[in-house]
């Protein structure tokens, strides 16, 4: 299951390396899950000065980048920065610091947007045995905080070795528009690539009237397709098709309209699909031959919801252009609203999950995502019962906001200051998300006892919003050149590390029991 057995851990920490981490800095931390011994040199995660550093005791570190080294019983230890060659180094030593392909494990992922959450989720993970995806972040989460694609992998390889945590974990490439991004989160080293051709999805197809709809589907990409009008008309309409899922059989049947609509809609998405994911495998031939790699095809951020005559569409259309994914994200019936619970009819949400669990297990077995999927806790077990062991749920934003947590409770006048900026920005802010926040609703800070400050923004599901969808502009803004919140934000998040974690490991630990049946197992490497 891991390379345990090449990398055992170490207990306790030799002395050596206790005493000269004291030696330069009586306030060192080790992170004691950390201690690695490789050929008879001892590895181990320390904080000296503030700084976190990787800590190598032995005659002869392999190859890293050494900051300062002391001699400390006959033996050298070498602190060695946190650098990106570092981590690569790191990755080459330990392959269970790397990103890996999951398959069609079911599995959890958990964006860390600033960096410092990952131990928190490995935790949350490793104790409900649930595989994660760490490193996991849309190309525009990674443009509003300033982090490039490396960046995200290194912390997070990082915290994978704070935490010894050698089980495997994927990295998810998200919402990648444009070969450009498919290239930066191949060069990083990511392992999961989520195509997003939702800006060629139709979603006037579904109200248009006949002659405008028999324009449009005319004038789809056939070339592109690989097929003709005529031919796809022929193999969809009038022929009714059992799509046998483990639980149920569901019969879908297009008419020429339905046929038509669904065409539309997804059609210049499907050929878009395509076109990433030959890139994607031209590109892994070039540059990574012989790897696997994960893929989705994800249609979340639409207007209309994926009937399930339409994801059945999708998907056999997936399978005739040779496109395999290993999960598919529609856009599902209801709300999906960033930081808050499900807003929708529960029934009609299980009624069409149920069909698309049905579909994903019938066309191909892969999983079915679930995108902005944080704090949705009343539809969880209806995840659990359908799609329990062929489901990725992704969360993101909803870390950002355990971790304000921690200004709302040490740090009152920081946090209200964010919170201010929050209400200024918000307008602008809220164009690219669907929220229905009512800013009226929401007491300004001033008017909040710092006791209060928590319970108001964070409990609440105004105040989340707020704070949800104003993250880029709060971690961006500046003063006088330099950073207005962040640094002081993350100092912060440093200094009460581990409450940190905490407050991670509680919320996330709340998401795997409601679906209940997250537990993942991941076969062997090479499997
Ligand atoms: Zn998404």
């Amino acid at each position: 299951m891991s390379e345990e057995v090449d990398t055992p851990s170490v207990d306790p920490a030799p002395r050596e390396l206790v005493e000269g981490l004291a030696s330069v800095d009586e306030d060192a931390t080790l992170y004691e899950q950390s201690l690695r011994e490789k050929e008879g040199t001892v590895y181990a995660l320390v904080r000296v000065s503030g700084t976190k550093h990787l800590a190598v005791v032995g005659s002869n570190p392999p190859g890293f980048e050494v900051g300062t080294s002391v001699e400390e019983g006959g033996e050298t230890l070498a602190l060695c920065p946190c650098t990106p060659e570092n981590a690569e180094r790191l990755r080459d030593q330990f392959p269970w610091a790397a990103p890996r392909p999951l398959g069609r494990t079911t599995a959890l992922g958990c964006g860390d947007r600033l960096g410092l959450a990952t131990p928190g989720h490995i935790r949350a993970c490793e104790e409900a045995g649930v595989v994660p995806v760490l490193a996991q972040q849309s190309i525009r989460e990674m443009e509003r905080t300033g982090r490039s694609p490396q960046e995200v992998l290194d912390d997070v390889t990082w915290a994978v070795f704070q935490e010894g945590f050698t089980a495997g974990y994927g990295a998810d490439a998200d919402h990648l528009k444009t070969p450009a991004d498919v290239d930066a989160c191949l060069e990083a080293g990511y392992t999961m690539y989520t195509i997003d051709p939702s800006e060629h999805v139709d979603d006037e197809a579904d109200h248009l009237e006949a002659a405008a709809l028999a324009d449009r589907f005319e004038a789809l990409p056939w070339d592109e397709l690989g097929t003709t009008p005529e031919t796809c008309l022929d193999r969809y309409v009038g022929a009714p098709v059992s799509v046998d899922g483990a639980e149920r059989t569901l019969q879908v049947e297009f008419d020429e309209t339905a046929l038509k609509r669904a065409a539309v809609k997804y059609g210049r998405a499907l050929a878009h699909t395509r076109r990433m994911a030959e890139y994607l495998s031209r590109q892994y031939d070039r540059t990574r031959p012989g790897e696997d790699y994960d893929l989705e095809m994800s249609v979340d951020e639409t207007a209309t919801p994926t009937r399930a005559h339409e994801h059945y569409f999708v998907a056999a259309e997936l399978n005739r252009l040779g496109v395999e994914v290993t999960s598919l994200a529609p856009r599902f019936v209801g709300d999906f609203e960033k930081g808050i619970d499900y807003v929708g009819d529960l029934d009609a949400f299980e009624e069409a999950f149920r069909d698309h669990a049905t579909i994903a297990r019938a066309e191909g077995g892969y999983k079915l995502s679930i995108h902005s999927g944080s704090d949705k806790f009343s539809i969880y077990p209806i995840l659990g019962r359908h799609a329990g062991d062929h489901l990725h749920l992704k969360t993101a934003g909803t870390s950002f906001l355990e971790a304000l947590r921690i200004p709302a409770r040490h740090a009152p006048t920081l946090f209200r200051d964010m919170v201010d900026f929050a209400f200024r920005r918000f307008e602008d802010d809220r164009a690219t998300y669907h929220v229905t926040t009512d800013l009226d609703a929401i007491p300004r800070p001033s008017k909040v006892a710092d006791a209060d400050l928590e319970e108001t923004y964070l409990e609440d599901d105004d105040g989340r919003q707020l704070l949800h969808i104003t993250y880029g502009s709060l971690l961006s803004a500046t003063r006088e050149g330099r950073p207005r919140f962040k640094d002081r934000f993350l100092t912060l998040l440093d200094d009460h590390e581990e409450e940190h974690y905490q407050a991670l490991i509680a919320h996330f630990g709340d998401h795997i029991d409601g679906v209940g049946d997250l537990g993942g197992r991941l076969p062997p490497e090479g499997s």
